[in-house]
C-alpha cells in the first residue's frame, strides 16, 4: 500500500510534550527510574489506589476535580481528589467491615456511575481484587464469569440485580454480599443498600501494606477469537499506566481527559480510571452510549484536551455527515488516541481533515495491561501503522520454528508473530485457572501475542491480522486488515470484515462482508465496482473475490469485528462462544 507520512513539525506543539524525542527516550529508559515517581504506601509497598487518588488528595491537587460525571439525562456530578479519597475510603471500610479480605474477588456490574469508580478505588484500597463485568452482558455470561472467577462480592445496581443476578443467585453460593448502588434500603441480609452503608462508614482508611505483586484486577478478554480468558494483573501495573499516560496520552496535571471505553474492558480501567488519575488529570465519565452530537458536545463544552477512543467509534463518526469543526469548538483538543482493533489509514486521514489532527493508533491487549506499541504525539504518523514500542518495551516480529525455538525476523516488511520480551510491569501474571495456556503464550524467551505484524525499515510496526484470521490464498498469506483498509477507501463503504472461505482450487478465497454508508444501494453493480476498486489497489491475488453486503457486521460489545463469526456463519459451523456479541 502506498505510504503516507504525517509530519510533526509544529514546534510550539512539540515543545510542550512530555516526550519530545522518542528515540532518545527509548534508548535511555529504565523501569527502575520510575521508582521515584511513586510515593509508596506509608505501611510499605505499592497500591494503585494510593498512587492514583490519595497521593494527590494529600497534596496541592486536593481540591481539583478528579472525576466529572455526565449523567445520561444531563446531570453532572463532580468529585475532587479529596472527595474521591474520602468516598473510596468509605467504600473500603464498607467492604472491610463486611469481612472482605485481601485477594478476594469483588465483581462490578454497573453502568458508568460514579460509584463504579469509587468502588474500584475502594476495592483496591482493601487489597481485594476488582473484576469488572460489562453491564450489557446477559445473565449467562455474567454467571459464567462469576463462577469462573470465584466471586465473593458484587457491586451493582437495583435494576441489573433484579434482571440479571436475582434469578440465578442459587448458582452463586459463594457470593457473600451484593451491594446495590441505588437502593435506599437493604433487600435482605445478603443484598444490601450501599448508600446506607456508606453513610455509616468512616471516611478515613489506612491501606495495609500491599506487595506490588499482589493481584489487583481480574479482566476477561473480549472473546473475539473464542472463549474469553480471565487475565490476572497486579498492583505493579501502575508503572506501565504511568509511562503510557505520560508518553502516549501526553497527560499533564491540568488536562481534561476523556476515555470513551467502558470499565468492563481493560481500556476502561487502565485508561478510563487509573492512568489519568496517576497524572492528576480530570477524568470525564460519560454515562450515555454513543451519540455523535453528544460526543462532540462533550469535547467542546468540557474543553477536553486528550481523548482516547476506538476505531469502531471513529468509523461511526466518519459515517455521519457532520463536519465537527464547523459546528463545534474543539480547539482544546491536543491528542487523540485509538485502540481496540486496527485503525484504517482512512480514519487517520479523516482526523487530519476533520479534526485537524491525526488520530494516533496504538496496540495492546488485555494480557499486556497497558499500551505496548503506539504512535506518539512527538512522532511522525504513518497512517495504518501501530507505531513503535513503548520505551521500556522490546517488541519484535518472530517466527516460531517446529522444534519450539523462536527466530527473530529482522528483515523489514516480512510478516511474523508479534512478540514482546517478558517482564514489563503490567504483563499479565496468569490466565485464570489455566496455567497451561499461560505457559504456552511464551516461547523462546518471548511473549507471543497471537497477532501477526511486520516492521518497516523505519522501525514502525504494522498490523497484519490475528494469527487465526490469516487467509492463505493461492500460495499467498493475506492479512484481512490490508484488504479491509483498501475497501474502506471507497466512498460507499462504512465497515468491512474480511475472511478466508475454503476453496478447492486456491485453498482459501478472500471474501469481504461490507456494510454501506447511507445512500448507497447494495446491488450487483456496486459489488463489481468494489471488487474492481480493490483489485486496482491490491492486485487480483489479494483483492476479494466475493463481496456480501450486510447492514451491520457482528461485533464484540467492545466494538471489534468478529471475523470468526462471519466465517462460522458463512460455513454453517457452530458459532462458538457469543457471550460478548453485540446484540
Ligand atoms: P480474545 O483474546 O478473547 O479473542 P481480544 O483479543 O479481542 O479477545 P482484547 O484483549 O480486548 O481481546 O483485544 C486485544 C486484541 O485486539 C489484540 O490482540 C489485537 O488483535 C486487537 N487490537 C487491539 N488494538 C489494536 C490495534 N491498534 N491494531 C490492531 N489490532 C488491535
Ligand atoms: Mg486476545
Amino acid at each position: 500500500m502506498e505510504e503516507k507520512r504525517i509530519r510533526k513539525d509544529n514546534e510550539a506543539f512539540l515543545k510542550q510534550l512530555n516526550m519530545t524525542d522518542y528515540e532518545t527516550t527509548y534508548e535511555h529508559f529504565k523501569w527502575d527510574d520510575l521508582d521515584k515517581v511513586f510515593e509508596g504506601l506509608p505501611s510499605g509497598g505499592l497500591n494503585i489506589a494510593h498512587e492514583a487518588i490519595d497521593r494527590h488528595a494529600n497534596g496541592p491537587l486536593a481540591d481539583k476535580p478528579a472525576l466529572i460525571w455526565l449523567g445520561e439525562d444531563g446531570q453532572e456530578r463532580i468529585f475532587t481528589y479529596a472527595q474521591m479519597k474520602k468516598e473510596s475510603a468509605k467504600f473500603a471500610n464498607v467492604i472491610k467491615t463486611l469481612g472482605f479480605e485481601k485477594g478476594e474477588r469483588i465483581y462490578t456490574l454497573s453502568t458508568r456511575l460514579p460509584e463504579l469508580y469509587i468502588g474500584a478505588m475502594g476495592i483496591l484500597k482493601n487489597r481485594s481484587v476488582m473484576c469488572p463485568l460489562f453491564s450489557q452482558f446477559g445473565p449467562e455470561p455474567i454467571l459464567q464469569r462469576m463462577q469462573r472467577g470465584d466471586a465473593k462480592g458484587l457491586l451493582t445496581t437495583k435494576r441489573l440485580y433484579e434482571k440479571k443476578i436475582a434469578p440465578q443467585l442459587d448458582a452463586l453460593p459463594d457470593l457473600r454480599y451484593i451491594l446495590l448502588i441505588d437502593a435506599e434500603e437493604d433487600v435482605d441480609e445478603k443484598v444490601l443498600s450501599l448508600p446506607s452503608l456508606m453513610k455509616k462508614a468512616s471516611d478515613t482508611f489506612e491501606i495495609e501494606s500491599t506487595d506490588p505483586e499482589d493481584m489487583s484486577l481480574l479482566h476477561f478478554t473480549s472473546g473475539t477469537t473464542g472463549m474469553p480468558k480471565g487475565v490476572i494483573h497486579v498492583h505493579k501495573a501502575v508503572y506501565t499506566h504511568w509511562v503510557t499516560g505520560a508518553y502516549v496520552l501526553d497527560l499533564h496535571e491540568d488536562d481534561i481527559y476523556w476515555c470513551t471505553a467502558d470499565p468492563g474492558w481493560v481500556t476502561g480501567t487502565s485508561y478510563g480510571i487509573i492512568a489519568p488519575w496517576l497524572h492528576g488529570a480530570t477524568n470525564i465519565v460519560n454515562e450515555a452510549e454513543f451519540d455523535a452530537e453528544r460526543w462532540y458536545g462533550i469535547l467542546q463544552d468540557y474543553k477536553v484536551n486528550v481523548w482516547y477512543t476506538a476505531p469502531t467509534a471513529i468509523r461511526r463518526l466518519m459515517r455521519l455527515d457532520i463536519d465537527p469543526l464547523e459546528r463545534f469548538d474543539l480547539s482544546h483538543l491536543r491528542v487523540v488516541q485509538s485502540v481496540g482493533e486496527p485503525l484504517n489509514p482512512e480514519a487517520v486521514i479523516w482526523g487530519v481533515e476533520k479534526l485537524k489532527m491525526p488520530i494516533h493508533d496504538n496496540w495492546w491487549q488485555t494480557e499486556t495491561g497497558g499500551i505496548m506499541i503506539a504512535n506518539y504525539p512527538c512522532m511522525d504518523v504513518k497512517p495504518g501503522s501501530m507505531g513503535k514500542p513503548l520505551p521500556g518495551i522490546v517488541a519484535a516480529v518472530v517466527r516460531q520454528n517446529e522444534d519450539g525455538s523462536v527466530t527473530e525476523i529482522t528483515e523489514a516488511g516480512k510478516d511474523g508473530d508479534l512478540a514482546l520480551k517478558p517482564g514489563w510491569p503490567s504483563m499479565f501474571r496468569g490466565y485464570l485457572h489455566n496455567e497451561e495456556k499461560y505457559k504456552n503464550s511464551f516461547a523462546g524467551g518471548w511473549y507471543i501475542s497471537g497477532d501477526l505484524a511486520y516492521r518497516d525499515e523505519d522501525g514502525y510496526f504494522w498490523f497484519v491480522g490475528r494469527a487465526d484470521d490469516i487467509i492463505k490464498t493461492s500460495g499467498h498469506m493475506v492479512g484481512p486488515f490490508e484488504v479491509e483498509s483498501a475497501l474502506m477507501e471507497h466512498p460507499a463503504v462504512a465497515e468491512v470484515g474480511v475472511i478466508g472461505k475454503p476453496d478447492p482450487l486456491i485453498g482459501q478465497l478472500v471474501k469481504a462482508f461490507v456494510s454501506l454508508k447511507s445512500g448507497y444501494a447494495p446491488d450487483e453493480k456496486l459489488k463489481r465496482e468494489l471488487i474492481g476498486f480493490a483489485r486496482k489497489k491490491l492486485g487480483a491475488a489479494v483483492a476479494p473475490k466475493e463481496i456480501e453486503f450486510q447492514e451491520d457486521l457482528p461485533k464484540t460489545r467492545s466494538g471489534k469485528i468478529m471475523r470468526r463469526l462471519l466465517k462460522a456463519r458463512e460455513l454453517g459451523l457452530p458459532e462458538g462462544d457469543t457471550s460478548t456479541l453485540e446484540k
